[in-house]
């Protein structure tokens, strides 16, 4: 049984992410989306948030769980008995990062191997900062994000435009 993890902040998911996720998904037995836990991030929507928002837009995919999770990805992999980490590649700039990862994590833990899939062109500029950038200044982000997430967007927006 092969059982990948693909680990992120998703702060939030795009269409990016759920191409990612709905391909990763049908090449092994069981996906683990891993959100992400940092803190020092300081993201705009908390990890519940995240993990509820991902749950909703992968509601129709079977062999998936949202899990979230903090500290090492390797020893999160390894508690979830994942012997696969799947990452998205955009552009060469995403290249260079994901490599160092890749290769300190295989030094930490040599089983569990990392894959990466080529974003899909039309998703291949797409990242949720600049969602929220677009957002933050009124923009129309409908083509990024799906409508319950754009939803979400705004009215998170709007509530810390109302604290500030
Ligand atoms: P992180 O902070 O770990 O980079 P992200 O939520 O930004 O978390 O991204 C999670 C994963 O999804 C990464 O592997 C990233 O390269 C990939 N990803 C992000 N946006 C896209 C996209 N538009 N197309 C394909 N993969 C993407």
């Amino acid at each position: 049984m092969l059982r990948a993890i693909y680990p992120g902040s998703f702060d939030p998911v795009t269409f990016g992410h759920l191409d990612i996720i709905k391909r990763s998904s049908r090449l092994v037995d069981e996906l683990i989306v891993g959100v992400l836990n940092n803190k020092a991030k300081s993201p705009l929507f908390s990890v519940e948030e995240r993990v509820r928002m991902l749950e909703e837009v992968t509601g129709d995919i079977p062999n998936i769980r949202i899990v979230p999770f903090g500290g090492l990805l390797v020893d999160f992999a390894r508690r979830a008995e994942a012997g696969m980490v799947i990452r998205g590649l955009r552009a060469i700039t995403d290249f260079e990062y994901e490599l160092q990862m890749a290769q300190t994590n295989h030094k930490m833990v040599p089983e569990i191997e990392t894959a990466f899939l080529t974003t899909n062109l039309e998703y291949s500029y797409l990242s949720s900062t600049t969602v929220k950038e677009v957002a933050a200044f009124g923009g129309d982000i409908s083509q990024f994000v799906p409508k319950l997430i754009a939803d979400r967007i705004t009215e998170k927006i709007k509530k810390k435009e109302s604290v500030d």
